[in-house]
């Protein structure tokens, strides 16, 4: 086949040559010690991996430690994880410790294995994208600062999974992890008359809506935002840039709880509203912070051995949920939107 400039290379011209020959015929793997797996293969052989953090916006420098390490030790392999986690690949266990100490030394920390914290998937933020409700490395960097003794340890009941998206088009994992937090718009799009005939084509931009709450204004050919109808989603900003939704008062992040994709013990669990608002407070977001804090906290007291955020949960019941995190529950956290009969709990029983 010709090569393109499009779309990444194949990913098996990438493997390191173990993985080849193992291909599909790996036998069970083993965390030696937070950060560290061992893979064995049904012929014996052997893939050690070293798990490290990373910040997800990185600069050349760093990808050229990187690059060095994995040179140096692996003989030039390395991945990056779908949760932002660099993982150095080799099959020389004597070279295990001088790797980790090497990683050490460029500020590297091995971790984010088993019941660990592992990287905070991430979305773009204010750094580049064009709908956030909130900025994403920022909030992410404060985050794991303070739980980042739980990165290096397996001490979590079990894994726990943090995932950030600035907006709920969600380019991140929220709907699906422990605790994800999401940033929230709370006021409808702001309509430019002047520009939206000169700079949106305004066809697109009312059928960009998904509530149907854009209405072609006629007379002066631009648009009208039916308020109720709005969603806030920022879907026509993305068509009309005269349609801006940010506001600096409205804009905040809201926490949810309980997602997973691992089929283990239990079917994938949808995250669900923790605290429908906080506000946006640069550039450590200590609300923020402490929110998610407090909910590990709580979660690594009362919960059993393997047992996910969302399980604990479905276990104790809603209720108590709240009550042991001292969540305020509010009418935020009834789901009113017009399809909402769907979702509501229909039965008398509670759990306490
Ligand atoms: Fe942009 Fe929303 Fe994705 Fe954030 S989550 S990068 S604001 S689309
Ligand atoms: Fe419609 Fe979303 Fe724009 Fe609101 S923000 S008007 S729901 S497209």
């Amino acid at each position: 086949m010709s090569q393109t400039d499009i779309g990444p290379p194949l990913y098996k011209d990438m493997l390191p040559p173990v993985i080849v020959s193992n291909y599909g015929k790996w036998k069970y793997h083993e965390i030696l010690k937070p950060g560290v797996l061992v893979h064995v293969g049904e012929s014996g052989d052997k893939i050690y991996t070293v798990r490290v953090g990373s910040p997800r916006l990185v600069s050349t420098d760093y990808i050229r430690d990187l690059a060095d390490i994995a040179d140096k030790y692996c003989d030039g392999y390395l991945r990056f994880t779908s949760r932002h986690n660099v993982e150095f690949l080799l099959t020389d266990e004597s070279k295990l410790d001088p790797l980790i100490a090497e990683a050490k030394k460029v500020g590297l920390t091995p971790g984010g294995t088993g019941h660990s914290i592992t990287s905070i998937v991430h979305t773009q933020g204010w750094i580049h994208c064009h709908t956030p409700a909130t900025d994403a490395s920022g909030i992410v960097k404060a985050v794991m600062d303070d739980l980042f003794d739980y990165f290096g340890s397996h001490k979590l009941p079990a894994q726990v999974r943090i995932a950030l998206a600035c907006c709920l088009n969600m380019c991140g994992a929220v709907h699906c992890s422990d605790i994800a937090i999401l940033g929230i718009h709370r006021l409808p799009p702001k309509v430019d008359m002047d520009k939206v005939g000169k700079i949106c084509e305004v066809p697109s931009t009312v059928a960009s809506c998904p509530t149907g709450a854009i209405r072609l204004d006629a007379k002066t050919k631009t648009v009208t935002v039916i308020e109720e109808k709005c969603m806030y989603c920022g879907n026509c900003y993305t068509m009309c840039p005269a349609m801006p939704l940010m506001d600096p008062d409205g804009d905040g992040i809201s926490i949810w709880v309980g997602g997973k994709v691992s089929n283990a013990r239990h079917a994938p669990m949808f995250s669900r509203l923790a605290i429908p608002y906080l506000p946006n407070n640069p550039p450590r977001w200590p609300e923020v912070v402490d929110a998610v804090r407090n909910i590990v906290e709580v979660y690594a007291k009362h919960a059993r051995k393997h047992e996910r955020v969302g399980e604990w949960i479905e276990r104790v019941g809603w209720e108590r949920f709240f009550s042991l995190t001292e969540i305020p529950f509010t009418d935020k956290h009834i789901d009113d939107f017009t399809l909402a009969q769907d979702t509501f709990r229909t039965t008398p029983m509670f759990k306490w």
